[in-house]
């Protein structure tokens, strides 16, 4: 079924009815370096987060797939869009609680080091799609990412209120959003 819903035609490609185009990587983190030369790489977490969770509800409509099957999709569709390898670790639908590796991130790859992690879009994407399936208004942190040196790149989604304040990924990621 995945494989299905990638669709060419003429300039246009689409993922689920979601218009996608392919861009050279190293593009997409140039333009990320421009923003963080400017304390503004928050915006691509935030339009990621939006885009995110307006790709899921078109699915959802579009597809009818049921409520949480849709995780599982979206984690094909990441690893089938070039990003690195998505699997979901753990899960707690009660806790509107997810934990996502993202395994061989292509961003961090072309990045390079970092003293900060790396997958802003990734875990905006991330986080706008579980916002819209569990109907809240979650947050992403990257606590995790090859390009700190770590082996592979981990995200967290939960509610705000469950980060810990006083941890330097939570402040950087998503608690100083005022620029
Ligand atoms: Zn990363």
């Amino acid at each position: 079924m995945l494989h299905k819903q990638l669709k060419f035609e003429s300039g246009k490609i689409s993922i689920f009815g979601r218009p996608s185009f392919m861009l050279p990587s190293d593009s997409f983190v140039g333009l990320q370096k421009k923003l963080e030369g400017k304390n503004l790489e928050q915006w691509i977490y935030q339009a990621g987060k939006e885009a995110g969770e307006s790709w899921f509800k078109e699915m959802n409509r579009a597809y009818n797939l049921k409520g949480k099957d849709v995780i599982k999709w979206g984690s094909n569709i990441v690893t089938l869009a070039g990003w690195g390898e998505a699997i979901i670790e753990k899960r707690e639908d009660d806790n509107k609680l997810i934990l996502f590796e993202l395994r061989n991130s292509v961003v961090s790859e072309i990045y390079g080091a970092s003293k900060y992690p790396v997958d802003h879009l990734f875990r905006g994407l991330l986080c706008g799609a579980m916002s819209f399936i569990y109907k809240t208004d979650l947050e992403a942190v990257e606590f995790k990412c090859r390009s700190i040196g770590d082996s592979t790149c981990k995200i967290l989604v939960k509610p705000l209120k469950e980060f810990d304040s006083s941890n330097n990924f939570v402040k950087r990621q998503i608690l100083n959003l005022d620029n």
